[in-house]
């Protein structure tokens, strides 16, 4: 089952970087894990394509995978809207 996700690994990573935007060092492709703290929730997507530079340890997100992250968060925060308790307002 992994093959599938190794594909969009490779997939991501053809349209990546040369070289680190801040440094110019050299980009290594590694799986790393995405954190994201907004409104008291912790969003967290695992093993996503991503380049490290070597020189200076800058994370460098491929846009796919940006993307995909924040379309989870744009999800997660409408499920717990709705989950949410609203309060009544009678008055
Ligand atoms: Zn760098």
């Amino acid at each position: 089952m992994g093959d599938k996700n190794n594909n969009k690994f490779e997939d991501v990573l053809e349209e990546g970087q040369e070289a680190c935007q801040a440094c110019g060092g050299e980009l290594k492709a590694e799986k790393v894990n995405l954190e994201e703290f907004e409104g008291g929730k912790l969003y967290l997507m695992e093993n996503v394509a991503a380049y490290i530079c070597q020189e200076c340890g800058e994370m460098w997100v491929p846009e796919p995978v940006l993307a995909e992250f924040e379309k989870m968060m744009e999800t997660a925060k409408r499920h717990s809207a709705v989950a949410k308790p609203k309060k009544a307002k009678k008055k």
